[in-house]
């Protein structure tokens, strides 16, 4: 039998722990800044317009299995929007795409597939810091991880030396995982000619972009300005992977729909290349998952494949990343007036669902314990989660901990 003490208590998850705590909070001026899903200025979920519209009852639709590499309409619509309709990749037909169990699903998927598969058993290099969830995917499948230099404390903006002299000295042929935009937890990206340089690099060191893509459309409110370092890095021939998630732009969190694309580079056999890899991975999902979850992809393949439709997607798009950025522009401007202690322009300069305050741990203790605001203890904070109710609220709370 199994005796007791073999299986350890596992610690609880950070963020589903906080947002247990915020749950069982009475004060009425609480604040919820811990998960990143969008929020609108009454602090509720939003379901967007277009979803909302197109959820009517379809006497034709049934729940049969989808095929176990997912809707084709959608993964084909998923890879046109993040690689571009004119892809060279997609042109020559090098691509190939598989509907995952959200971006979470599609990182896992590509980990298993590199573990598998990746001559050399090379290291990971993640950001410092990175989503916390990579690191518990990367080393459940065992590969090992490493870091680059990603935050700088002293600018609140990106440490881009630190990270090249990293990604410089790693091994040649390592996996590379980049945030395709919108960094989590900083909010810090390089400029495109930052992505550039790292282009250059990553080419002359033969590493392995591994982008993770949680947020296109949602960090600019522009799809094809939120997709261009994956754009640029195909346009100059690398082979990589992609892990998409459509959480947050569709607000489709729970639906978990997501694909995982893996490009490989222009050479001659570039399509038997694919055609093997695109077996493997089938053959990995259907041990894994068998075959991903309907409901989400057909939304999605539905909004996707709409002109009209997928119009008034962005038109949602910019209205979700438009409260974001009016939020940052508005809390900046209050610590401003405040004349609370620091600098306060990174909370403008950063992009996307967070940013990293530069609050430290003991600060946003108190301001929990104090003010009744959830956030995480590395001192993110998930923008949507402010709105024009709770704004002065929360940036007194902020200028009383600072002093
Ligand atoms: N990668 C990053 C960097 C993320 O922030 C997220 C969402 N928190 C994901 C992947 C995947 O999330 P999901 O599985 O909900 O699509």
């Amino acid at each position: 039998s199994f005796p007791p003490d073999v299986v350890p208590q596992a610690p609880e998850d950070p963020l589903f722990g906080l947002m247990a705590a915020y749950r069982a909070d009475p004060f009425d001026k609480k604040v919820d800044l811990g998960i990143g899903a969008y929020r609108d200025n009454d602090a509720k979920p939003w379901v967007l317009p277009v979803v909302k519209k197109i959820l009517r009852n379809d006497p034709a639709l049934n729940h049969e299995y989808l095929p176990i590499s997912g809707l084709e309409s959608f993964t084909s619509a998923a890879a046109k929007l993040i690689l571009g309709a004119d892809s060279p990749a997609l042109l020559e037909k090098r691509a190939h795409s598989i509907q995952t169990i959200s971006g979470t699903g599609a990182v896992h998927l590509g980990a298993l597939f590199l573990k598998r598969f990746y001559p050399g058993q090379p290291s990971v290099y993640f950001s410092s810091p990175t989503w916390a969830n990579h690191n518990q995917i990367f080393s459940n499948i065992g590969i090992p991880i490493q870091t680059y230099p990603y935050f700088s404390k002293a600018t609140k903006g990106l440490d881009f030396d630190g990270m090249k002299q990293a990604i410089a000295a790693a091994p040649d042929r390592s996996i590379i995982l980049l945030h395709a935009c919108a960094h989590n937890p900083t909010g810090v990206d390089p400029t495109q000619d930052q992505w550039r340089e790292l282009a250059a690099l990553l080419k002359q060191k033969s590493h392995f972009p591994f982008f993770d893509c949680a947020y296109q459309g949602f960090a600019s409110g522009d799809l094809a300005r939120d997709a261009w370092a994956i754009r640029y890095f195909v346009s100059q021939g690398f082979e990589l992977c992609i892990a998409q998630s459509f959480a947050k732009n569709f607000g489709l969190y729970g639906e978990r729909a997501g694909a995982f694309h893996f490009v490989t580079g222009p050479s001659p056999d570039a399509a038997k290349t694919i055609s093997r890899i695109g077996s493997q991975l089938q053959q990995l999902q259907r041990s894994e998952i068998s075959n991903p979850p309907a409901y989400g992809a057909r939304i999605a393949s539905l909004i996707l494949n709409d002109a009209t439709l997928f119009a008034e997607w962005e038109a949602n798009l910019r209205e979700m990343s438009g409260r974001i950025i009016s939020m940052r522009q508005a809390l900046r401007a209050r610590l401003e007036e405040l004349g609370t202690p620091g600098t306060w322009n990174h909370i403008t300069d950063q992009i996307g669902m967070f940013s990293f305050t530069g609050l430290s741990e003991t600060q946003v203790r108190e301001l929990r314990d104090v003010a009744h605001v959830y956030m995480t203890k590395n001192g993110r904070i998930s923008m949507a989660g402010l709105n024009t109710h709770n704004l002065e609220y929360f940036a007194r709370a902020v200028d009383r901990v600072v002093r």
